[in-house]
């Protein structure tokens, strides 16, 4: 029985790779100590996967930066401004499309489906000339062959990557990307002759479009792709791997009918009909690839379940041809649990990263073949219900207190243009107030507060003698500046889902948990195991603290349910809905505390809302449904003049307008800067927005000042579509990654432009 890899995390067990790279853009080391570096985690991960028994192991899934842009490379599709002028494509047009160089930007990055991972969106025009120009995918394989590893090179997936690419600037509207097919496949064909000239027997093609709902004459493009490809495939045994959800039924029908394909992979933890589906018909002599184990997740798999699950598909798809394999990717999952320091033994039983995915993976196979590790399994049933049965776990009063809440409807009684009115009399706020989205810049002085603070190297007096002081800094500059409602500045936030999440019962923190967000970028998502209460109030001294400096409106600044719920890794033990409602009703807490306090304005951040999106069309009313009614609960106990901030970050949610007006907060401020148009149609179109709306005037991501007239101007944009008395004027998002050099001349610019209009009208 086989075992099977889809892909593995490349930053390598401590960040290795971060480092090495952060280290060569520096111009801190050379280009071979940064090859170095990448050659010893792609052969210390390929051994590793050997060494724990696995048959399919896959090469090419380790990346410089993304393995998106390495398809482009391959492909030789560099857009025109890097000025690269042919050849192997070295690191200087690769880090350049990447990130941008002194003259040109980066290319534009966009979420990988519905991850956290970013990828480099390829931009296509027809005229784009497709030669071969990274070797990379043949490199690597032999690179592991001479390791003697025989591995299963991966590809992007030709139809995936035209469907996930973008048209080239000035054919936007015209240009059927889907027509550059062929041109394509002469490259990829060159790909494989290599592939197969160095002696791969297998290739694996990612096609997780295919889980998409896509329309018919997208479907049609990769029948007639795998059939273009089937002559140079012959002789090779192809997988096509699909994950993230399960493949819509037309979908499936399409891939196990295409041409020279021996094997299918499908996620079997997200996708959720994929069994009905196989077990409907699977093509007979052709391999499952069954992902059993969460890509996407850090629990340890329930090893009985699975093996039974394997069991019955080995009935439908033969014995010899099924192969045991992850859901997707393990990109997505932290890399070791050998690396947890400060994780407690019970806590850790219930976890598998992916060093320990592998083993995972391995002894499923192994049991199936009738090799069952039975002290294995049996630890592993031991921690499974360790976990069920743990008090750590279940919070019997949480459970029934969030079970309450489905089905009813949670909605403050008083519609929110009365609301608007009764909070105006009591904070008598001018037309066009100002206000910014909570974070202040964090200096190295504060940052090494809150560490010795954590480390216990400076007492808690100093702590919070510092911490106020900067609190009463933030304080009398936004004064200065003339701002309307004034924020604390989050001095003591590291993180916005971390800092709650550290507060609140059911969380546990990694040490080395990262997962890589884009390029360098890593995220530590912490971990809810267990039910989530609030033993005590969060944030309340610290806003009192800030309030008690000012006259002015202090907003609370609080992490939403959704947010933190969509930036955790997750339990799986139940559904996240259940999860949502728990979380809202601890925030609801803080809320209701903060209100007593004498806080009137209170900020309920759900930067990622959008990001929790399903795939499938299908599923999305009912995430949008659950999410909202969380937010709502959170704020359903306040005064009618208590005024509810949100705050949301992308601008691509016009396709979900109404379920933000049924957020029913009282004023949302969203990042716009990068595309007012994009937003301010969908209020053009008609729909009404009767609630306060700050679209972000400038653009917090960049170091450049915005000039008074240009934010007046955007300002005046914003009034052509939107009433006056709700428009708020605002930065795009918090300011934390700026400096005070730029937020202060950006902040006065964006009072004075506020201050111009508001004389005009
Ligand atoms: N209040 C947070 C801040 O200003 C919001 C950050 C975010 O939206 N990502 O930092
Ligand atoms: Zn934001």
């Amino acid at each position: 029985m086989a075992s099977h890899i889809v892909g593995y995390p490349r930053m390598g067990p401590k960040r290795e790779l971060k480092f090495a790279l952060e280290s060569f853009w520096d111009g801190k080391s050379s280009a071979e100590d940064l090859q170095k570096v990448a050659a010893d985690l792609r052969a210390s991960i390929w051994k590793q996967m050997a060494n724990a028994g696995i048959k399919y192991i896959p090469s090419n899934t380790f990346s410089y930066y993304d393995q998106v842009l390495d398809a482009t490379a391959t492909l030789g599709a560099v857009p025109q401004r890097y000025g690269w002028t042919g050849g192997e494509i070295g690191f200087d047009t690769y880090f350049s499309m990447a990130r941008g160089n002194a003259t040109v930007p980066a290319m534009e990055m966009t979420k990988w489906f519905d991850t956290n991972y970013h990828f480099i969106v390829p931009e296509l025009g027809p005229d784009v000339n497709f030669t071969y120009s990274s070797h990379k995918a043949v490199d690597e394989y032999k690179e592991a062959k001479a390791l003697g590893v025989d591995t299963v090179p991966v590809l992007v997936g030709p139809v995936t990557y035209l469907l996930l690419s973008k048209p080239a600037k000035g054919v936007e509207k015209t240009f059927n990307l889907l027509s550059l097919l062929p041109k394509v496949l002469a490259v990829y064909k060159e790909v494989i002759a290599d592939l197969k000239a160095a002696g791969a027997s297998w290739i694996q093609f990612d096609e997780p479009t295919l889980v998409l709902d896509l329309e018919s004459h997208k479907l049609q493009a990769f029948t007639d792709a795998y059939a273009e490809l089937a002559p140079a495939l012959s002789g090779l045994n192809v997988l096509i791997e699909t994950y993230f959800a399960d493949v819509p039924a037309e979908a499936y029908k399409t891939l196990t009918s295409l041409n020279g394909v021996t094997a299918y992979g499908f996620d079997l933890v997200r996708g959720t009909k994929t069994l009905d589906l196989i077990k409907g018909g699977f093509p007979s002599g052709k391999y499952l690839f069954a992902g059993v184990v969460d890509g996407r997740n850090i629990w340890a798999n329930d090893l009985a379940s699975s093996l039974t699950t394997l069991q019955g598909l080995e009935g439908v798809v033969g014995k010899d041809k099924l192969v045991v394999s992850t859901s997707s990717s393990l990109l997505h999952t932290a890399v070791d649990l050998v690396n947890e320091t400060k994780l407690d033994d019970e806590i850790k039983s219930w976890l598998a990263f992916a060093a320990q995915k592998i083993v995972e993976v391995n002894a499923l196979a192994k049991a199936l073949s009738g090799n069952k590790d039975e002290a294995f399994f049996s630890a592993n049933a031991a921690a499974q219900a360790s976990r069920k049965s743990s008090p750590r776990v279940t919070n019997e009063a949480v459970q029934k207190a969030a079970a309450a809440l489905k089905g009813s409807d949670h909605r403050r009684a008083t519609n929110v243009s009365a609301r608007l009115d009764a909070q105006q009399k009591k904070l008598n706020l001018p037309i066009l107030p100002t206000t910014t989205i909570g974070s202040f810049p964090q200096t190295v002085e504060l940052r090494r507060v809150r560490r010795e603070f954590k480390a216990n190297k400076i007492s808690e007096e100093e702590y919070v003698k510092s911490i106020k002081e900067e609190i009463h800094k933030v304080v009398q500059l936004q004064e200065e500046l003339d701002i309307d409602v004034l924020v604390h500045g989050e001095p003591e936030r590291n993180d916005m889902v971390e800092y709650f999440g550290e507060q609140l019962s059911g969380f546990a923190f990694t040490v080395n948990g990262w997962v890589q967000s884009y390029g360098s970028r890593c995220v530590k998502p912490p971990i809810i195991y267990g039910d989530v209460s609030r033993p005590k109030p969060m944030t309340v001294f610290w806003s009192s603290v800030a309030q008690s400096f000012t006259k002015r409106p202090m907003k609370g600044m609080l992490t939403g349910p959704v947010t933190i719920l969509n930036w955790s890794f997750v339990r799986n033990d139940q559904p996240r809905s259940e999860t949502t409602y728990q979380i809202a009703l601890a925030i609801k807490d803080e809320v209701e505390d903060l209100e007593k306090a004498g806080i009137t304005v209170i900020q309920i951040d759900e930067a990622a809302l959008r990001e929790g999106l399903p795939l499938r069309k299908s599923e999305q009313a009912d995430y949008l449904d659950w999410a909202v009614h969380s937010f709502r609960i959170t704020n359903v106990g306040v005064q009618d003049t208590t005024q509810i901030h949100t705050h949301m970050c992308y601008s691509n949610f016009n396709d979900i307008i109404h379920s933000i007006i049924n957020m029913d907060a009282d004023v949302i401020t969203i990042e716009n800067s990068r595309s007012d148009e994009k937003l301010l149609s969908v209020f053009r179109e008609g729909v009404k927005y009767g609630a306060g709306i700050g679209p972000g005037v400038y653009d917090i991501h960049s170091p450049r000042i915005p000039p008074t007239e240009e934010i007046a101007d955007r300002i005046n944009k914003m009034l052509a579509v939107l009433e006056k008395n709700i428009l708020w004027v605002n930065p795009d998002c918090g300011l934390k990654t700026r400096k005070y050099t730029e937020v202060k001349p950006a902040l006065t610019n964006m009072v004075a432009a506020a201050k111009l209009i508001r004389n005009e009208l």
